[in-house]
């Protein structure tokens, strides 16, 4: 806990100094901030040292919780030798340690694993690296791309080129380059107005319609496998992800996985490709790749797409780019050790009882008024709210009806952020069945209080 002043110098520098990403600054300095000064396992501490269940995962990241000794060990290990070192010429230990172990636990085929440093870099090599291969086979008119409506793949110019969430990405659509936009499988508010049994996957006709008509310039589809996750959680329906999979092989498309929320174990397996054993060209990795400790990401892809860019050194085939904490030390010192984790700790297997608990947990808030609908994958969990539940009429966006709820679920001790009328649920993967109970409680108390 801090002495008073000190807390509120922090308030007052952090109103006046920082400008806090994704939010409305003007609504921002007008309420107290929440400064975090700790954490221990699933729960934060803040400046007046109240405690709250990190219920998002630190943005969807965190996996083992906070002041995980492994980790925690592992980065002083490796500070000791040293923070940083460039990958633009020179290698580093944990970098070369960390690729192998990336190429041996991802689906079989992604064995070259490129460096970067967040979500949306490492989709950003994935675009490049598919526009490229194509220039490089001599196929020079494939320079669109497939994604989703309502995808989201980060916030750089190229990655929301093929964002589909209207809210984000139409304000900047002047610099995009060209995307086509496939339906997205969002089963409760089915685009073609199909009920959740009987569609067969009409959706997966309209991609390849797409694909059919504009192969000859698309260089890759790109999609968040399973579920869509800043998008709404929308959880895609049995069989769509390996359908799109091999649409794309159909079509000569190469096809890029956003499992930069997916991978390391959130939904169950320990990528969610592998729920349906479909097996991307390129697959970015990021969030929880080194339990959510620091900025790291990887961008994986297989032997094909690594080898055409051979070459002699003035044929030009290169692939330029790089950034400058590419493959650091430190971050790949800790993503070794969330991943022995997973080994000890045997995280994936013991995820499987949480994930029921869950399951039936749920359960009840579907009796409530305002609950249209409620999503699971693994351990992300999305409850929809609904003005009025028999028309699926969705709250106005004014309202800021998943903010109230949230605030009131922080007055109960638990850290929520929504997407926007969406509540969202995702705790590290290694929050105790008793914990889980406690988060859902207070989902249920702060839903029943605001709506
Ligand atoms: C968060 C996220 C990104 C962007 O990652 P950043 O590290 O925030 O740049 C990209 N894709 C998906 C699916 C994400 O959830």
């Amino acid at each position: 806990m801090l002495d008073s002043t000190y807390k509120e110098q922090l308030e007052t520098w952090d109103k006046q100094y920082l400008w806090h990403p994704f939010t409305q600054m003007q609504d921002y300095i007008k309420e107290t901030p929440l400064i975090i000064e700790e954490g221990s396992g699933v729960l934060l501490k803040d400046v007046d040292g109240k405690e709250y269940i990190d219920g998002i995962s630190s943005m969807w990241c965190n996996l083992h919780g906070h002041r995980k000794k492994e980790i925690d060990d592992a980065i002083k290990r490796q500070l000791d030798k040293i923070a940083h070192t460039t990958l633009l010429g020179p290698s580093n230990m944990p970098a070369i340690e960390l690729a192998r172990k990336l190429a041996e636990i991802a689906p079989k085929g992604l064995t070259k694993v490129f460096y970067s440093d967040n979500g949306s870099t490492a989709n950003e090599v994935a675009l490049k690296m598919a526009f490229h291969y194509w220039q490089h086979k001599g196929l020079k008119d494939k320079t669109q791309f497939v994604a989703l409506q309502y995808g989201y793949h980060g916030d750089t110019i190229g990655t929301m080129s093929v964002g589909g969430i209207e809210l984000f990405h139409r304000t900047f659509r002047p610099l995009y380059f060209k995307t086509h936009f496939a339906l997205s499988p969002y089963c409760y508010r089915c685009p073609l107005g199909k009920q959740d049994k009987d569609c067969a996957l009409a959706c997966l006709e309209e991609l390849e319609n797409i694909l059919k008509k504009h192969s000859d310039h698309i260089a890759a589809m790109i999609m968040e496998p399973l579920v869509q996750g800043a998008g709404g959680m929308i959880v895609h329906p049995k069989g769509y992800l390996s359908g799109a999979r091999a649409l794309c092989k159909k079509y000569n498309v190469l096809c890029i996985f956003d499992e930069v929320l997916t991978g390391f174990g959130r939904t169950g397996h320990m990528f969610a490709c592998l729920h349906e054993n479909a097996v991307p060209d390129i697959m970015a990795l990021s969030k929880g790749i080194n339990g959510g400790y620091m900025p790291l990401a990887a961008t994986l892809a297989t032997e094909e797409i690594y080898n055409v860019f051979l070459g002699e050194y003035s044929e030009l085939k290169t692939f330029f780019h790089g950034h400058t904490y590419t493959g650091n030390p430190l971050g790949c010192a800790a993503a070794l050790a969330s991943l022995e984790l997973f080994e000890k700790e045997r995280i994936r297997e013991n995820l499987e009882s949480k994930i029921d608990h869950l399951r039936a947990g749920l359960k009840r808030f579907e009796l409530l008024e305002h609950v249209g609908d409620i999503r699971q994958c693994g351990l992300i969990a999305a409850i929809e709210l609904v003005k009025d539940k028999s028309t699926k009429e969705p709250y106005p966006w004014e309202e800021r009806v998943g903010i109230k709820v949230c605030l009131e679920a922080r007055q109960r001790g638990l850290l929520l952020r929504p997407l926007g009328h969406i509540l969202v649920l995702m705790p590290p993967l290694i929050i105790e069945i008793n914990e889980l109970d406690r988060l859902l409680n207070i989902v249920y108390e702060s839903l029943q209080n605001v709506v």
